[in-house]
């Protein structure tokens, strides 16, 4: 990427010995230059002059071969009436020390020569003495002003430098055009670039133009991508830095940072400003959360330097972060970042769109369906999706194919969301045995309730990320709301692997372990967050910490009522089980059989899946209708 640094921010490889070197070598050329020109200046007076004695010089008056005497003030400088030349062909002067000589007056005037006085010349000769003592210094200066300029950033002096990134123009080579979905976040922006462009448009009907605009979202769904994208099309100044850059090990050194972008940016107006992960600088300054002295002041002159900005000057600030709750209130009120726009997790056309633009460069043949492999990734941001399509191409490659096919598609959305294939991990086949039940029951349970998700792939293929086998299942739609309903049959869904060793093998393994989180976390969340249980009714039990990243969430009751919270979501978890049991118990001919089928092909799709599913309920129903008959 192309990108210009600020003037201040130099060439920082320039940095350490050579710096000294630079200076020790100015110093010794300077030397050198005053040698020379020592020298030279004593070579030609040498050269164009020549001592005599006071007795050659009374001779040479009493002889009327002098033509001038000059007074120097410290010599008698002759010139004779015929002038000799020196080895070079120059012409000569003659020069001799004074002496107290009262006669020599008289003996030059009786003797005609022209005689010069010493006259002091106090101005030019302070001016030259000045000068000399300025002149060096002056030039020291400026010779160490350069040596600090080329060191830029770095050393003591430049510790407090911005180190701020300028892109202009088009040079981060993003678009709004590259970032797809997230449709109100680009509208928002699109705005903001617009009060860069036609201020005056805004000032005249006495609108105030934005300072700043915080971009929130959970990681990867593109809010850095966004920012690049105004910076590509903002065609101003776009000051980039992360919230971290700030942060040094000096208390200070921050502010001081922040003053210098700011003053940078005033300069350059219009302009935009750009903190990255601003939650790094911009933490609530309470306690409870550890106070440290440097973030604090670098955030307070953040807050003044927003507050000084000009409001007409068009300067704004955008910032990203995925933690907003933490943020300090002060960031957060008008005038400041009072534009909050929020980058959500991309809904299904969003996902589609995404994955449209990043196979835009990818070759893909005519099996590829992007709405499928869009529905099946519910939950997934942008980053995951830009990189299911580059697994995929990879893949494709692997196999030999010169297109990417939708099998690679969904072999790579497995390979983000599980992890790898781990084909030389060999289940012996007790423990394959037991994973297929397992898999099985979730797959059967989820298969024989209404308001669960429908199966796509059933596997036992081990995968890196830590699964020996699992049940792929994609909505039908994209869903918004979980009904109560469909809480409950998930719970079932989650306890049917268990259930299945459970009736099958008499015993229950470790395999279980995630299963039994997941349901606990979404028992917990039903009693204490969604008032889904008549025991507690409506009441908010927890908080959740963060809004967009899984920080988990932290209990706000009593002890007492936190037990009696436990056992309600005991009680969900074990009905929950017991329902689970009781289908797959009804069902256990149709467990037989899939898993049965799925030890031996090791991958099943839904279809097959299903299949089975519905010959064997055949089948049974028509064994029951036999048994009404006979009871008849
Ligand atoms: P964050 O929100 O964590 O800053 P990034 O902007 O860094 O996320 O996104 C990471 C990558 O994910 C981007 O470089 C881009 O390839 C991809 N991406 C994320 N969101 C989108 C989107 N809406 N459209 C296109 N690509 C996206
Ligand atoms: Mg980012
Ligand atoms: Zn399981």
């Amino acid at each position: 990427m192309n990108n210009n640094t600020t003037p201040n921010n130099g060439d920082k490889d320039n940095r350490g010995p050579g710096n000294r070197q630079s200076i020790l070598m100015f110093l010794v050329l300077m030397l050198a230059a005053f040698l020379v020109f020592g020298f030279l200046q004593r070579t030609f007076t040498e050269a164009t002059t020549r001592e005599i004695s006071y007795d050659e010089f009374l001779t040479m008056l009493e002889e009327g071969e002098v033509a001038k005497v000059e007074d120097t003030y410290n010599t008698w400088r002759i010139t004779p009436k015929e002038q000799p030349f020196g080895e070079n062909g120059i012409e000569l002067t003659y020069y001799t020390g004074k002496m107290d000589d009262p006669d020599l007056l008289s003996l030059m005037r009786e003797q005609g020569v022209e005689i010069d006085p010493y006259i002091p010349d106090t101005t030019s000769s302070m001016i030259y003495q000045l000068a000399s003592i300025l002149l060096p210094i002056l030039l020291m200066v400026l010779a160490l002003n350069y040596v600090m300029r080329r060191m830029g950033g770095g050393g003591m002096m430049g510790v407090g430098k911005s180190k701020a990134k300028v892109y202009i123009e088009k040079e981060t080579g993003v678009t709004f055009k590259d970032v797809a979905g997230e449709e109100e976040a680009k509208e928002s922006l699109v705005e903001v670039v617009d009060f860069l462009h036609n201020p005056d448009k805004y000032v005249e009907i006495g609108a105030k133009l934005p300072k700043g605009a915080l971009l929130v979202g959970p990681p990867g769904t593109g809010k850095t991508l966004l920012a690049k994208a105004v910076a590509g099309e903002a065609h101003v100044p776009f000051f980039s830095l992360a919230g971290s850059d700030f942060v040094e090990m000096f208390v200070g050194v921050g502010a001081s940072r922040v003053r210098d972008l700011f003053e940078e940016a005033k300069k350059n107006a219009p302009c935009i400003i750009f903190i990255d992960e601003i939650d790094a600088i911009g933490k609530s300054r309470d306690s409870r959360l550890g106070g440290n002295d440097e973030r604090e002041q670098t955030l307070n002159q953040l807050l003044a330097e927003m507050d000084g900005f000009d409001s007409n000057k068009a300067c704004i600030v955008l910032a990203a972060t995925n933690r907003p709750e933490i943020l300090d209130q002060a960031l957060l009120r008008p005038g400041r970042f009072d534009r909050r726009i929020i980058v959500e997790r991309p809904d299904l056309k969003g996902r589609v769109e995404i994955l449209k633009v990043h196979s835009k460069h990818v070759k893909m043949d005519e099996t590829v369906d992007l709405e499928a492999l869009g529905l099946a990734t519910s939950g997934a941001v942008g980053a995951d999706l830009a990189n299911m399509i580059n697994e995929a191409a990879i893949l494709a490659v692997k196999n030999g194919r010169k297109a990417i096919c939708q099998k690679d598609l969904f072999e790579a959305m497995e390979v983000v969301l599980m992890g790898k294939e781990k084909k030389d991990r060999i289940l012996s086949t007790e423990e394959r045995k037991i994973v297929s039940y397992h898999e099985v029951g979730h797959a059967l349970v989820s298969a024989l309730q209404k308001d669960a998700e429908p199966v796509q792939k059933i596997t036992i293929v081990p995968r890196t990320m830590g699964a020996l086998g699992y049940v792929l299942q994609t909505p039908e739609e994209e869903k918004y709301l979980l009904s109560k309903k469909e809480i409950e049959a998930r719970l079932v869904v989650c306890l049917g692997g268990r259930a299945a060793e459970e009736i099958v093998f008499d015993t229950v393994t470790t395999g279980a372990s995630n299963d039994i989180e997941q349901a606990t976390r979404l028992a917990r969340a039903m009693v204490t967050q969604y008032g889904m249980s008549e025991k507690f009714g409506l009441i908010g039990l927890e908080t959740r910490e963060s809004m967009y990243l899984n920080n988990g969430t932290v209990l706000n009751c009593s002890d007492q009522t936190a037990t009696d919270v436990d056992s309600e979501v005991m009680r969900i978890l074990r009905e929950s089980y017991d329902e689970a049991k009781r289908l797959l118990l009804e069902n256990r001919t149709c467990l037989d059989k899939i898993a049965e089928f799925l030890i031996e092909k090791e991958s099943i799709t839904g279809k097959e899946f299903m299949e089975i599913f519905r010959k064997v309920k055949e089948g049974q129903e028509e064994y029951h209708q036999e048994e009404l008959i006979f009871a008849e």
